[in-house]
């Protein structure tokens, strides 16, 4: 008697792709509870509402054990009130773009990190970005919901690399695929921005962030005959390896006098920039010609005698 009461007194955790609890089952194959969730962490349906009481381990959003008195889950390093953050991240300060509350990089509804391996494009030019990419290798990719993944054989360095950068789950590349001339903080580019990379404090994963203009990328393409999302693949394989070579490396800034803000950060993107160009030597660097005698100035691309508007600057700090 006493070992069947035991037996109906385990209880069977099943959890859905970001491993919170969605099911759980006694030693009988009864189900016990159902919970569903908003994106982020709400409870927004259970089953049986009276069902933990106290009695198991409460685990829910993420698996992450509910404290019943607080309402809030424990993160390592932060508590969790769904769907905020109560202590602040405490790497907030260089995300200025991001709340100090969101989960590296606030997207729960597609990744949990632990099983991350991820290339992920995300912004108003996501689509025409992953195109250029998927043209430029011989690997077959596929997007869905922002995320790249890869099939087929890897014939180049490049493809390599690409790949590896798919698969690496260290290290989550992250594109902000944009029609704007300038990245979010307002600094303009040409083509890509490199813009280093974050250590994220909850799973001490590496998030590199590199800005896309697939337009201006295209004209590049184009105008410099290097082949079809030559430009874009480059600017996703500088990202990948500054992340592997640099993890943590800031933006490489130059102020108004052109003085480099931080040596260290602007080695980190010559470093990547200089290995992405040697394993896809179709690719070629811009050569720039600013005229900025007036504001609004104009950015051109040049290649002898020829020059091609690429974008306008409408702020006045350069940035590369
Ligand atoms: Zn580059």
């Amino acid at each position: 008697m006493k070992d069947r009461i035991e037996e109906i007194t385990k209880h069977y955790y099943t959890g859905n792709h970001l491993s919170s609890t969605q099911l759980v089952t006694d030693g009988t194959g009864e189900a016990v509870q159902q919970v569903e969730y908003a994106p982020f962490g709400e409870v927004v349906n259970e089953y049986n509402i009276d069902w933990s009481s106290g009695q198991v381990p409460d685990f829910k959003f993420n698996g992450k054990e509910l404290d019943e008195e607080s309402g809030m889950y424990y993160f390592e390093a932060r508590y969790q009130s769904p769907p905020v953050f109560i202590s602040r991240d405490p790497l907030f300060e260089k995300y200025p773009t991001l709340s100090p509350y969101s989960y590296c990089a606030n997207s729960p509804l597609n990744f949990i990190d632990p099983t991350g391996k991820i290339v992920r494009i995300s912004g108003a030019a996501a689509n025409a970005t992953f195109q250029q990419l998927n043209k430029s290798t011989s690997l077959k990719l596929k997007m869905i919901d922002g995320v790249v993944t890869a099939k087929g054989k890897a014939k180049t360095d490049a493809d390599k690399l690409l790949l590896l950068a798919i698969t690496d789950e260290n290290v989550i590349v992250d594109i902000n695929a944009t029609n704007s001339g300038h990245t979010e903080d307002g600094k303009w580019f040409v083509g890509g921005a490199f813009e280093g990379s974050e250590i994220c404090v909850d799973d001490g994963k590496v998030y590199t962030r590199q800005t896309i203009n697939p337009n201006m990328a295209k004209i590049i393409d184009d105008f410099y005959e290097l082949g079809e999302g030559v430009t874009t693949l480059h600017e996703v394989l500088e990202s990948y390896i500054g992340g592997v070579d640099n993890p943590g490396a800031g933006r490489p800034l130059k102020s108004a006098n052109g003085q480099v803000n931080n040596p260290a950060d602007m080695q980190a993107y010559e470093n990547a920039h200089s290995k992405a160009q040697d394993a896809d030597p179709r690719h070629k660097s811009t050569i720039m010609v600013l005229d900025g005698s007036t504001y609004p100035g104009k950015i051109y691309i040049k290649n002898g005698w020829d020059r091609k508007l690429i974008n306008t600057i409408i702020k006045t700090d350069p940035e590369q």
